[in-house]
């Protein structure tokens, strides 16, 4: 494992736009969240988790639904999400180690929010946040108020260590919830509760993807730290 290498890829990824990085070893994760082909699957070691924080000012204008401008900003998020997974992609192998870019938006199975790499437990094993009663990567900078991608490596890194906190007393994210999905027990999050809600979203136009924003905007910065 080379921790030089690993610092430099760090701040590598920070000074590229990343607001949080940190490396998960990818046996810490259970299979059923890395689903993809079984060739990258024995290759790969590790993987980069990044974070890029989301607009609070745009999440605020969300009440009970997701508002348009949410909608272009989670897009442009993902974009920007996508062009720093190529920058990694690059540093990495000009390094001549392999990397495999996971898409920042990847779901194949939508109604169990599912996609081929579970980008959201590669940044709980990499130490950037714990997962929250809102089923979402929870951080202690900006709460649930980030989007996330990975970047799959054969590099030698030197893993992160995962981060000891949960949600505490907060409950604020259980009453705002339009689906009633989320409840005082993380691993009882109802999914097709939220799925059944988030489709609605999209049969009433409001938005073009299943998305919501809710939980994600009362689970902001400042709600994380008083919590
Ligand atoms: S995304 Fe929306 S429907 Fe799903 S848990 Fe969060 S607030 Fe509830
Ligand atoms: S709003 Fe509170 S309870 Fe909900 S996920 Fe965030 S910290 Fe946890």
């Amino acid at each position: 494992m080379s921790k030089n290498l690993t610092t430099e890829l760090l701040s590598f990824a920070n000074g590229q736009g990343a607001d949080l990085a940190g490396v998960a070893e990818l046996t810490q994760i259970a299979p059923e969240h890395i689903l993809v082909s079984e060739g990258i699957k024995q290759r790969m070691k590790y993987a980069v988790a990044v974070a890029i924080r989301l607009s609070e000012a745009v999440l605020a204008e969300i009440t009970d639904h997701p508002t348009k401008n949410y909608y272009h900003h989670y897009r442009m998020v993902n974009l920007a999400l996508d062009q720093l997974g190529l920058r990694i992609t690059r540093f990495l192998q000009e390094r001549d180690f392999a990397a495999y870019p996971v898409p920042a938006s990847q779901l194949l199975d939508w109604k169990n929010q599912k996609g081929i790499f579970s980008h959201k437990h590669a940044a709980l094993q990499a130490g950037l946040g714990w997962i929250g009663r809102n089923n979402l990567l929870v951080t202690p900078e900006y709460g649930s108020q980030v989007r996330l991608i990975s970047v799959l490596t054969d590099a030698p890194l030197e893993p992160s260590k995962p981060i000891r906190q949960d949600c505490g007393a907060c409950r604020a994210c259980l009453d705002v919830c339009p689906a009633q999905a989320i409840a005082d027990d993380p691993a009882a999050f109802d999914h097709q509760r939220c799925y059944a809600k988030l489709d609605s979203f999209v049969r009433q136009h409001l938005v073009g993807q299943h998305i919501c924003g809710v939980c994600v905007r009362t689970c902001s910065p400042k709600q994380v730290q008083d919590r």
